[in-house]
């Protein structure tokens, strides 16, 4: 029989039986009052758990979409940005600021390590920044940014918005919104949340809901905050018709990450990534990013001499894991592996031991079950 497939990619997300099962419901009127209810106590969850005084929206659309909708609503042409860079997806802000005519700078770090807080400091020193822009896991690199300390020293610069891209941390890694100093945070549905992707999440503290009001009136429609507020607050009103039963995914998620708690999510996702890494580390790869920086949602595997890519990824296909390959500098170099949202031990185990299958069949030398241990003895600690 055929192996199942395991979609271990950085997104989408293996999406567990009673969140497909909210997708597969019979579609409902936007204004049925179950959903209603449904989208309102989804919001409701969305801001206790990120911590905020201030604003959610849930809007259909992805990632991408997200980083517009932050963008979009905050800056205008001749607006001073600062971007701050450990990869392929901080990367992106640069394109997508300079054809909004905003003026850009950028940082950037050497992939797989982070850029120095004190040179984000001197930089936003040099000038008045509208914002910035940090990615807090840059999927490219494997690289996680220090969120928190970065929205200390931002919190010196009161003219500065802090812009946070949670694609592929938020529900995984801690995000406070307010606590954090972090004005915008956004997400889709389909990286850790473990729903399939269609959504984007984004929040809005006090300070970028202000800038918002002091823009006017923006050149975005679909992306506008204020098209989007008033069904945010009342969610019987309609703007552009809501995504229905991703929202009822995105709120089976919501419950069962308010069963696991947010904390203990984060923390297994901690543990998950240090077994999982430490496993591929023993099998003879390595991990792009600086041990002290590493994600917790994915991980950046460069291959050991003699690995082709295309073959690698082509027999653990077959063996029946789906992992990514790597970008730019690093396209044939490495996969990249994701281990985030609802996924289970079960997973892991099958993915490390898929992995040695590959590595045996493409005539690695390799000790069969010697990743598996390590990753079932730094599970059991
Ligand atoms: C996946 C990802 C994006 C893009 O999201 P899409 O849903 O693919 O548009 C942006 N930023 C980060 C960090 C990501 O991981």
């Amino acid at each position: 029989m055929a192996n199942r497939k395991l979609v271990m990619i950085p997104g989408p997300t293996p999406v567990v039986r009673s969140i497909q099962d909210q997708m597969g419901r019979e579609t409902a009127a936007f204004g049925d009052p179950g959903f209603v209810r449904d989208f309102k106590e989804l919001l409701a969850d969305l801001k206790v758990l990120w911590r905020t005084e201030g604003e959610v929206f849930v809007v259909a659309g992805t990632g991408t979409l997200a980083m517009e909708m932050a963008i979009a609503n905050t800056l205008k042409a001749g607006d001073n940005l600062l971007i701050v860079s450990h990869g392929y997806f901080g990367d992106r802000f640069i394109e997508l600021t300079n054809r909004k005519g905003i003026n850009v700078d950028v940082l950037q770090s050497e992939w797989g390590t982070i850029v120095p807080l004190d040179k984000i400091e001197a930089k936003l020193s040099e000038k008045k920044y509208h914002a910035v822009t940090v990615t807090h896991i840059d999927t490219a690199t494997g690289v996680a940014a220090p969120i928190k300390e970065i929205g200390e020293l931002v919190k010196k610069f009161e003219d500065t918005l802090y812009i946070v891209d949670g694609v592929c941390a938020t529900a995984a890694e801690p995000e406070y919104v307010d606590e954090m100093n972090i004005d915008i945070l956004f997400t889709g549905s389909q990286k850790a949340f473990g729903v399939a992707p269609g959504l984007l999440i984004l929040w809005a503290g006090p300070r970028a809901m202000e800038r918002r009001k002091s823009l006017g009136t923006i050149p975005e429609y679909y992306i506008d905050f204020d098209k989007w507020l008033p069904i945010m607050h009342d969610t019987s009103k309609y703007f552009a018709t809501p995504a229905i039963n991703l929202v009822w995914a995105l709120k089976e998620s919501l419950r069962l990450i308010k069963e696991e708690g947010l904390e203990n999510r984060s923390a297994r996702h901690r543990k998950n990534a240090a077994a999982m890494q430490a496993a591929l580390e023993s099998l003879g790869f390595k991990i792009l990013a600086e041990k002290e920086h590493r994600a917790v949602t994915l991980s950046n595997v460069i291959y050991m001499d003699g690995v082709n890519d295309l073959e690698f990824r082509k027999i653990i296909q077959e063996e029946g894991v789906i992992v990514a390959g790597g970008l730019a500098a690093y396209a044939g170099k490495m996969f990249r592996l994701g281990h985030m949202g609802n996924i289970d031990t079960h997973d892991m185990v099958s993915t490390i031991a898929a992995i040695e299958r590959t590595l045996y069949r493409i005539g690695q030398p390799v000790e069969l079950g010697k990743g598996v241990g390590t990753l079932m003895r730094e599970l059991l600690k």
